[in-house]
């Protein structure tokens, strides 16, 4: 099979005449390349090569839980795209045990600056002050040590709603889209996007800071949300089998719902704002 002259040659066979582009690094195809019942038919040989058959760190077994962590979370956070073509769905629940883990030790450092701003109320005298004498009552001190206590459980609780909201939310765009496989998938890829979530650790110090520290805030967690998306966008592409226009909304409906979430809030409140009358007639 010669290629007629003016048309495009396939990438990988010199003579062959290209019939597609291959979904992943867009380099003309030919019959030859394409594996059309393999998990992935729409992709060149080197790709199929490429992505598939890894598994993620946190899956292998014989490795301490904190050093699985530490090299999943520097595999998603440094290199996704190559991390979440490479590696091969595992077991939902196993991503799930990353998310509560990955809140968790986000609990830990919150809970480490609410003591160190309790120490320094106390060093600087101004606990009574700022508690009252009605901190010695003992129902008050039950009241502040049941809310130590529940903080760290409602954090994770938190981060587990929030994967199991946007692994919903972008199931229900996969399926729009046509996506070929379950749930489990997207849930899968759910949990370990949610290592970016550990970027809000930056908004909680930085966002402190007078005037600019709303607009960090704003800016981080918009940040999270759109490398969440791209994430999600890889995901869709080569776990779901979609193309990269279907991918791409696939990927980015959780943020649209988000966004028209928060939007609808910011409406909210303003209007609130309006209608309230901020100085009642006398
Ligand atoms: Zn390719
Ligand atoms: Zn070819």
């Amino acid at each position: 099979m010669g290629a007629e002259p003016g048309l495009a040659v396939c990438a990988a066979h010199e003579d062959a005449q290209a019939t597609a582009t291959c979904a992943r690094c867009g380099n003309n195809v030919c019959p030859l390349c394409l594996e059309l019942d393999s998990a992935l038919p729409d992709h060149c040989g080197a790709c199929r090569a490429r992505v598939g058959g890894g598994q993620m760190a946190w899956e292998r077994e014989g490795l301490p839980w904190l050093r699985r962590w530490l090299l999943t979370t520097r595999e998603v956070l440094l290199r996704p795209t190559d991390t979440f073509e490479r590696c091969a769905p595992g077991p939902w629940t196993a991503s799930l045990a990353y998310a509560a883990v990955t809140g968790a030790l986000q609990a830990a450092v919150q809970f480490c600056f609410l003591l160190c701003g309790a120490g320094c109320l106390l060093a600087a005298g101004l606990w009574e002050e700022t508690i009252g004498p009605e901190g010695r009552e003992p129902l008050f001190v039950w009241i502040m040590v049941g809310v130590l206590v529940a903080y760290p459980l409602m954090v994770v609780g938190f981060h587990l709603l929030l994967v199991v909201v946007r692994a919903a939310l972008f199931h229900a765009g996969v399926m729009v889209s046509g996506g070929g496989e379950g749930f489990a998938v997207s849930f899968w890829g759910a949990g370990y996007v949610h290592a970016i979530q550990l970027a809000t650790l930056i908004a909680a110090i930085l966002g402190n800071l007078p005037l600019i520290g709303p607009l960090i805030t704003l800016f981080v967690y918009l940040a999270i949300e759109v490398w969440t998306a791209l994430q999600l966008t890889t995901i869709a592409r080569v776990r779901h089998h979609l193309t990269p226009q279907r991918a791409t909304l696939a990927g980015w409906t959780p943020f649209l719902v988000f966004s028209a979430i928060g939007v609808g809030c910011c409406a909210l409140m303003i209007l609130w704002f309006v209608s309230t009358p901020m100085w009642p007639d006398q």
